[in-house]
């Protein structure tokens, strides 16, 4: 074999997952088709599960460093938006940054780690067999990754259907500079602040994406919908995009997997792409090393098709909703909303779903925990006196079997077992937890309770699921 995994694409969803690989030794070449990095920015956004995912990996403050602090998010256009801030979260914000300077920080980290980027290689055909993968006639390896975007030449050369709708409403975007005020949404033209720049988004009323459109026809529709002339010049990126909503069938055929856009597109409500990329492979990196090195249960990889295509079913529900909630000739059902959006509970439900917070893999019939499935909660403990937390425990990307007494169970392959004390006992469940097995993506995948419940199942059993180990 030349490598153990090629990744098709260097956008979040690459660069991410490149990390997660190379970070516990597996061989991984990075082929991005374009050799230079594009001159425009799509997304400006990560949000607290993005950031979550990174710190449990110790990068989070690289992005932190460079980010504004946002503590509230929106839904759908609502006008009132939903406070995170005081929703004791990890990160109780939505962290504004350039995805630009997120993939760079990203594309670092994976230098430091040893990946193998080549630019200007653009992934066209694949063959695979029993054994491994033939990329481009020329490189092989065990398994090829199209993180390849929503066009993806892999998805294609697959034969994996996108099922969904289709695009019916296009907008236009462009960068530009304007006499427009940022900030303001004004009938039908949103105005966004961007570094040194508006970014300025209408409805098309063309509806041709063959054209690519250029800055008299967006200044003139522009204008039209104002009912004013607006000066617009400097077009720094001018394009259109539209509600169309699709998944991949199925996120695995054999070898080749799908992360990111390749896997799924949504409407671009609610400011999630970027976010979701960097989930499907915080989810496929470890099951892809564990493949590799050959320990992981037949079913460990299908799990990552179950998981993934659930929490992406998810996303489309909700931009969907909030682009209709965004939409015409909806205004009662609107008002409606914004009543419920206020009530007890609904705003914070909302914001988990917006967020990506409420993400929650299933982990059987028997788990009823309000844990079990979710990210771990990064929890003050203490081992031998010395303060530390499960998010730092995490960071060598091995799972983590966490004693909070009693449990004193022997040293494990692959999983960190560790005793600690809680440094906070209400923050763990109000002292309940007495110990859990946390993955190394940080969801929980077992837990044992202070009465002597376990969660969904043996102990034992969770250990053969998730890291191949059978009982001696
Ligand atoms: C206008 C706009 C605004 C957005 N705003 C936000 C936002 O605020 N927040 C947010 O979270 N998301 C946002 N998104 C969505 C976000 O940009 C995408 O969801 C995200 O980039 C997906 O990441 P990815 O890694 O899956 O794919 P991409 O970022 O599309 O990366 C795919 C990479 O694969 C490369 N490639 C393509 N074909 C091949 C091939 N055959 N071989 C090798 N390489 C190939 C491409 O050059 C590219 O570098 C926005 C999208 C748009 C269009």
């Amino acid at each position: 074999m030349d490598t153990d995994v090629v990744i098709a694409g260097a956008g979040p969803a690459g660069l991410t997952l490149a990390c997660e690989l190379a970070m516990v030794g597996v061989r991984t070449v990075l082929l991005e088709r374009e050799p230079r990095k594009p001159g425009f920015c799509r997304g400006f956004n990560l949000n607290a599960r993005s950031l979550d995912a990174f710190d449990r990996r110790g990068i989070a403050d690289r992005f932190i460093a460079e980010g504004h602090k946002v503590p509230v998010t929106s839904f759908g256009g609502l006008p009132a938006p939903l406070d995170i801030g005081s929703l004791g979260w990890e990160h109780p914000y939505t962290l504004g940054i350039a995805q630009t300077r997120v993939e760079e920080i990203l594309e670092e980290h994976a230098a430091e780690l040893g990946v193998d980027i080549r630019r200007g290689q653009a992934v066209h055909g694949f063959t695979q067999d029993d054994s491994g993968v033939t990329v481009n006639g020329e490189i092989r390896a065990r398994y090829l990754v199209g993180c390849d975007g929503s066009r993806s030449a892999v998805r294609k050369l697959a034969g994996i259907d996108f099922p969904g709708t289709p695009t019916t409403r296009y907008v236009m975007l462009g960068d530009v500079e304007t006499d427009l005020v940022p900030g303001k949404h004004l009938g039908g033209v949103f105005v966004i602040p961007r570094p040194g720049y508006v970014r300025v988004v209408v409805a098309d009323p063309v509806f041709d994406r063959a054209e690519p459109i250029t800055l008299a026809q967006l200044n003139s529709t522009v204008d039209e919908a104002l009912g004013r002339h607006v000066e617009m010049a400097e077009p720094r990126w001018l394009t259109r995009f539209g509600n169309a909503a699709r998944q991949a069938a199925q996120y695995r055929s054999g070898r080749v997997l799908l992360a990111g856009d390749a896997a799924h597109i949504h409407p671009p409500a609610g400011a999630q792409g970027v976010n979701l990329a960097i989930a499907d492979a915080m989810n496929l990196g470890w099951k892809l090393a564990a493949a590799v090195r050959g320990w992981a249960s037949p079913e460990l990889l299908d799990t990552y098709h179950r998981e993934r295509h659930a929490a992406g079913a998810r996303v489309l529900l909700h931009t969907q909703a909030q682009a209709l909630l965004a939409g015409d000739g909806i205004g009662p059902l609107r008002d409606l909303f914004a009543e419920l959006s206020e009530l007890d509970g609904v705003g914070r439900y909302l914001a988990e779903l917006a967020t990506g917070v409420e993400t929650r893999y299933e982990m059987g019939e028997f788990a009823t925990h309000p844990w079990l499935g979710r990210m771990a909660p990064d929890i003050p403990i203490a081992i031998d006196g010395c303060p530390t937390s499960v998010a730092k425990l995490l960071r060598g990307g091995s799972g983590l079997l966490l004693d909070f007494g009693g449990l004193d169970h022997p040293p494990l392959d692959r999983v960190d077992v560790v005793r600690a004390e809680p440094l906070d006992t209400e923050s763990m469940d109000e002292g309940q937890v007495a110990a859990m097995l946390v993955r190394p993506d940080g969801h929980v995948a077992w837990l044992a309770t202070a009465d002597g419940r376990a969660e969904p199942g043996p102990l034992a059993a969770a250990l053969s699921r998730w890291f191949g180990l059978v009982p001696a």
